[in-house]
């Protein structure tokens, strides 16, 4: 299949592929970024695939997602991909929290994504494949917590996996399946160096549950090779 895809955090990392291999099977994007003059390499791939269009978000500027929303009114949106997000500092053990910060990664992490599902809803039902989805992450799983600590990021994943379910819940009747996923450990600025696969294994894995999803996967939490993880 394919059809209109709209990704935040598209720049680098997860997204950037996200919107390149999106664009390659022919998907129309609506790439979305903090900073369109600092994007050389989404720049490149729209003049690569023109369908790609570069659209400037930071995705806690509330008043900029709602001019881009009215901007926007009446396109169908099959895809929402909330992919932006935000680590914050890394020392967040017990005895180490920045209050401020995890205000922060709350705001990126858990409210804008709830934000972007309110001001793109009605795209998202015009559509004909009508999903939403969410990158959380396996640390926000409760149930896969055994060592402690990552207080701030966790606890904003956590909360995003019930807006999640929240969302599948109030959405269904408009016929709009919502996922959570993880992209697994993934050699990104975010994962580092050192993590297990790259940007484009996870994005390979990635298309094949966002193209599959329906409203029976609606409410789950998935890792990027499909299985469910618990929350
Ligand atoms: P990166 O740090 O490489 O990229 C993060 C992206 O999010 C950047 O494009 C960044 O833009 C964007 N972003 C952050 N805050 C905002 C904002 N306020 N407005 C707009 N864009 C913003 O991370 P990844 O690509 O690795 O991560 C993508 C998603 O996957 C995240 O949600 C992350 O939590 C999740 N994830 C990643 C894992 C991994 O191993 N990499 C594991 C589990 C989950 P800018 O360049 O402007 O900062």
């Amino acid at each position: 299949m394919s059809g209109t895809i709209m990704i935040t955090g598209c720049n680098r990392g997860i997204g950037l592929e996200l919107a390149s291999q999106f664009a390659q099977d022919g998907w129309r994007v609506f790439a979305c970024c903090r900073d369109l003059k600092k994007a050389e390499d989404l720049q490149s791939l729209q003049a690569e695939f023109p369908r790609v269009q570069p659209l400037q978000l930071d995705v806690t500027d509330y008043d900029q997602m709602i001019s881009l929303g009215k901007a926007l009114h009446g396109e169908p949106i099959d895809i929402l991909l909330n992919n932006a997000g935000y680590y914050g500092p890394k020392g967040t053990s017990f005895g180490q929290v920045d209050r401020e910060e995890w205000r922060r990664v709350l705001e990126s992490n858990t409210i804008a994504p709830y934000m972007m599902a309110e001001t793109f809803c009605d795209n998202v039902a015009a559509s004909e494949h009508k999903l939403m989805a969410m990158m959380s992450s396996k640390v926000g799983s409760i149930a896969d917590n055994r060592s402690g600590g990552g207080y701030i990021y966790r606890s904003s994943k956590t909360a995003l996996n019930q807006v999640v379910k929240s969302l599948s819940i109030d959405l269904k009747e408009r016929g709009i399946a919502v996922l959570a996923l993880h992209p697994g450990w993934v050699q990104t600025a975010m994962g580092g160096p050192g993590a297990l696969i790259s940007a484009a294994q996870s994005t390979k894995a990635l298309k094949k549950i966002l193209v599959g999803a329906d409203l029976g996967k609606s409410g789950h939490f998935y890792n990027y090779d499909g299985s469910e993880i618990p929350w």
